[in-house]
């Protein structure tokens, strides 16, 4: 019989799950339902803050391009998308004697140990299922702060925990060394977008999409009772206008940040469990900031991360251009509790905020900046609340599987019929576009067997 499933969510879990159904069944229909106008959720582009700027405002980077189930290189060879490989380097803008100076990130002994000493935590720790690399006071020492900024295991790379801690629940990181990330020319946002905008071209009738965003999620109960009662398979989802629509099963991929807000009503509420592992899992702060400068100063290369710390609020600026760029064009990374901080500011302080840093640390009050610029608010973004996953640092033990526990709960389905799917769900790549992809895959074929 043929089957309808409706997605809720179009961002990478989205769109993968809609490839893989269509894909895997000649009948099945899809009908998709995003709340924003455009597809791509947590990966988009912004072409307009700067000219000739492809701004990623969410992922930048195709992480892992070589692990074998990372579909996104071969989809931007699909399609055409130019990519670039990420050889950045990385330098410190540090202060000695009141005077500002670029260093090798090895170049001062009290940072080096510092990182050295999360790196061989992390080491010893690494085949473990939690992990607390650091326990580290929020401390407003540059050093420190620099040191937690240039961490592979830190903020600034790979995750966007609050710095009472660096890291718990780094599972993924165990999982092997997949070749240096990617960029795309002309934005990861544009690819995600265009590869969600071909479904309706490569599956005509059987996928529908609507630009809607989804309120309430009616589901029957189901236990083995019911199993050969055919009636209770149903979902019904009702949009922002009351319209309602029913399906076979329903995948949710909205972000649990909007899960543990209830903006969508699951009626029964969800079961305890899936509640108790919402409570659990956060998305942390991540913020971007796009300028273009009249000119650029000596000291900065292309293809190098600078690293300069801010003291008030303190934290630190990560920042780099490429060579593809436009002329004098940065782009400038903030993470933890300084991006946090950050996203209570408006728009022009935080920008007028990085600009008088960077004045500082270039030590030239001549150099101004245009006024256009691009900035990201994740945090108060009402589509994700939040960049990415992570999970409170609970357990206080390396062996202790309670926040791994709670992403397991959620990639359980509900009777059949709720399937949730998503980056914070992805053990092996939480927190990333492929992890995203991956599980929204995942949790249609476990559909698709359970419905079948
Ligand atoms: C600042 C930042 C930097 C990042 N950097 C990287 C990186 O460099 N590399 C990398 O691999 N990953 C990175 N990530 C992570 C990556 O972007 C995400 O893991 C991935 O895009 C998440 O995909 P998703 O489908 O799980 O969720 P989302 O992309 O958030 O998709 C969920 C969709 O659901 C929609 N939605 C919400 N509520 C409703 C509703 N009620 N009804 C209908 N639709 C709804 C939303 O609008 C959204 O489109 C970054 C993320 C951020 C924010």
């Amino acid at each position: 019989m043929e089957k309808k499933y409706i997605i809720i969510g179009g961002g990478a879990a989205g769109i993968g799950a809609a490839y893989k159904i269509l894909e895997s069944s000649k009948t099945a229909k899809v009908h998709l339902f995003e709340a924003q106008s455009i597809l791509g959720g947590r990966a988009r582009t912004d072409v307009n803050a700067i000219k000739g700027l492809a701004f990623d405002k969410g992922c930048v980077y195709i992480q892992d391009p070589k692990n074998p189930k990372n579909p996104w290189p071969g989809i931007a060879k699909e399609l055409g998308f130019d990519t670039v490989v990420d050889n950045t380097g990385a330098e410190l803008r540090i202060k000695e004697n009141g005077i500002y100076r670029n260093d090798s990130i090895h170049g001062i002994p009290e940072i080096n140990e510092f990182v050295q000493s999360i790196e061989d935590q992390f080491e010893s720790h690494k085949d473990f299922p939690n992990l607390t690399v650091c326990c580290q006071p929020r401390v407003s020492d540059e050093h420190v702060q620099l040191a937690l900024g240039l961490s592979p295991y830190g903020p600034f790379t790979e995750s966007t925990e609050p710095w009472n801690y660096i890291a718990s629940d780094r599972f993924r990181e165990a999982t092997g060394n997949w070749g240096n990330n990617l960029f795309v020319r002309k934005g990861l946002g544009t690819l995600v977008r265009q590869y969600g905008e071909n479904l309706s071209n490569k599956y005509g009738k059987r996928f529908q999409i609507t630009y809607k965003s989804i309120k309430t999620i009616k589901y029957g109960h189901f236990d083995d009772s019911q199993k050969n009662d055919d009636q209770s398979r149903v979902v019904t989802v009702v949009d922002s206008s009351g319209q309602e629509y029913q399906a076979d099963a329903c995948i949710v991929t909205i972000p649990v940040s909007l899960l543990k807000k209830r903006t969508v009503q699951f009626i029964p509420p969800l079961p305890l469990p899936y509640q108790l592992a919402l409570k659990s899992l956060m998305l942390g702060s991540y913020k971007k900031i796009a300028v273009q400068l009249n000119k650029m100063p000596i000291d900065i290369k292309d293809d190098i991360n600078y690293y300069l710390y801010n003291e008030d609020p303190h934290g630190v600026w990560q920042y780099y251009r490429l060579s593809y760029f436009p002329k004098n064009v940065l782009i400038v990374h903030t993470a933890g509790n300084f991006a946090e901080q950050l996203d209570f500011f408006d728009e022009r302080a935080t920008f007028d905020l990085f600009a008088d840093s960077f004045k500082k640390a270039y030590n030239d009050q001549k150099l101004t900046f245009n006024r256009k610029f691009g900035t990201t608010n994740w945090d108060n973004n009402q589509y994700s609340l939040g960049a990415y996953s992570y999970t409170q640092p609970f357990g206080h033990s390396s062996t202790s599987t309670l926040a791994l526990d709670a992403r397991k709960q959620m990639a359980k389905p509900i009777g059949r019929l709720i399937y949730f799917a998503g980056e914070a769900y992805n053990l092996e790549a939480y927190g990333t576009l492929h992890g995203a992809y991956i599980d929204g895959q995942e949790a249609a074929e476990n559909m698709l067997r359970d419905t079948d």
